[in-house]
């Protein structure tokens, strides 16, 4: 019987603000959607804690003995500065600045990320699609929108009606907007749109000669609005309807919104049965910003190079540190936060490290049986991580507790002890053994810098072949150098 038979989830459904009983389409298999990054610069550490809360879940989800398909795509095009269909495209406007191709911004930023979220030990998703590489599917489903009635085209641009579909359907059914007071509240038309009415959404937009990133399409060479690839990519990969859809919390207005009208308006069905939304990141109590200077780049948590951190972290304690939040809860990153969580960590850790240590005696006077549900209710209960490592903390209590002596244990209930910290621990948690990568990282790091400084007389010598073979090598190594004004670091994946 696979273990999802014995478990079961309730999850928080943003759609009517309820904790639901979790049933998926087709028993046993579970079809999840996350909306990934748009890969025009580093990626936000905001974002990385909404991605890793969906780790967590796909990690729980797969160890309940679901079949997942887990998809999360990568925003290469289309998305534009502002909510409003204006502005530049994000990508090309960096392309522009920078002098290079747009792909080239995609690739490096694209490459940024999977090196974080690497080093964060994330999953990889089952499929990581990409909006450029879904052009067809998205003209199809203009297409058909527009043939139901639901859209229209000026000037080679094609926009979502949204009056017209709230007739009949319900705009505003995620995000509890009406669409009278989204009248009320969007600023009118200034004569440049095309558009109706200020809250319909862009489609397809017809390129500007000087749009670099275009497509041909029935209307006019341009490309896709922003909103469309998610219903694209997720109706290709997961169905007309599927279980869990999942962003950050700002995404659930205009995007997640527009994606439910986009799949109403084609399949005339309700896309997702549950909305899950992760919250906000702060820091120091105050809204991350890089113009503020209240701001930190996931790297320096690892290399400590940041003023509002005292030191370099972990990134397993870094991952500690996030998943002791709730996901729906706001997150408050601060040095003491971390401090605090890094002692946990070690604590946690050398209490596992101790387990295989103990002596077992004839009864238990711990429950282990209990306990371990405890761990399951906590992941139950819409995935509360932050009870589930209180309860990893009991566990460690009892794991020294039996070494003093003041509590005793059976070879059994230390066998499910062992099994069940480590499942929560590493495979659900997806935290990394202190032992291990403390030890490897400090054996990895003395190793590169010692080839760094062998790099560096190579260039003092002129020896550009050399230098550069050191680096490429180390690249194909999975071992990434970075040539910064204060000297070179480096990353891994
Ligand atoms: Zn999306």
């Amino acid at each position: 019987m696979p273990l999802y038979e014995s478990q079961s989830i309730k999850i928080y459904n943003s759609l009517n603000g309820e904790k639901q009983d979790f049933k998926p389409i087709t028993p046993g298999y579970v079809g999840m959607y996350v909306c990934g990054p748009t890969v025009y610069s580093n990626v936000h550490l905001g974002n990385v804690r909404t991605f890793m809360s969906f780790d967590v879940i796909y990690r729980y989800l797969k160890h309940l003995e679901y079949k997942v398909r887990y998809v999360r795509n990568i925003t290469d095009a289309g998305h534009l500065e502002n909510d409003a269909d204006e502005g530049e495209d994000r990508i090309a406007k960096k392309a522009r600045l920078e002098a290079i191709e747009p792909m080239e911004v995609v690739q490096r930023y694209t490459v940024d990320f999977h090196n974080i979220l690497n080093t964060f030990n994330f999953l990889p998703p089952s499929i990581e699609p990409t909006a450029t590489g879904h052009i067809i599917e998205q003209i199809e489903i203009i297409k058909n929108i527009i043939d139901n009635g639901f859209a229209y085209e000026v000037n080679g641009s094609v926009y979502f009606d949204v009056l017209k579909y709230n007739e009949s359907k319900s705009y505003g059914i995620l995000s509890k907007r009406k669409v009278e007071d989204l009248i009320h509240n969007t600023r009118a038309l200034d004569g440049q749109s095309d558009k109706k009415n200020p809250q319909d959404f862009a489609l397809w937009k017809k390129a500007e000669p000087q749009h670099i990133m275009r497509w041909p399409s029935p209307w006019s060479d341009g490309f896709p609005g922003w909103h469309l690839e998610c219903t694209a990519m997720s109706t290709k990969y997961l169905g007309e309807q599927f279980d869990i859809h999942g962003g950050g919390m700002d995404l659930k207005f205009p995007h997640h919104e527009c994606e439910i009208a986009q799949a109403e308006a084609t399949n005339d069905k309700a896309p997702v049965n549950y909305w899950m939304h992760a919250n906000m990141l702060i820091m120091n109590g105050k809204k991350m910003a890089k113009s503020t200077g209240n701001y930190i780049l996931p790297n320096e948590i690892f290399s400590g190079d940041n003023p509002h951190i005292t030191k370099a972290y972990l990134p397993s304690v870094a991952r500690f540190f996030m998943l002791q939040a709730h996901y729906r809860s706001i997150l408050d990153f601060t040095n003491n936060g971390l401090l605090a969580s890094e002692k946990g960590y070690f604590r946690l850790m050398d209490a596992i490290n101790l387990i295989d240590n103990l002596k077992t005696s004839g009864t238990s006077s711990v429950d282990i049986q209990n306990w371990r549900q405890k761990c399951y209710d906590a992941m139950n209960d819409d995935f509360n991580t932050p009870v589930l490592i209180a309860n990893l903390f009991d566990g460690a209590k009892f794991i020294n507790q039996i070494k003093d002596g003041s509590a005793t244990i059976t070879q059994e209930d230390l066998d499910l002890l062992r099994s069940t910290i480590a499942t929560f621990t590493f495979d659900i948690l997806g935290l990394k053994n202190s032992d291990k990568e403390v030890a490897g990282s400090d054996k990895l790091s003395s190793a590169v810098e010692i080839l760094i400084n062998l790099r560096k007389e190579a260039r003092v010598n002129k020896d550009f072949a050399l230098s550069d073979k050191i680096r490429d090598e180390l690249s194909e190594a999975g071992i990434q150098l970075q040539d910064g004004k204060d000297g070179t670091t480096f990353t891994t994946n």
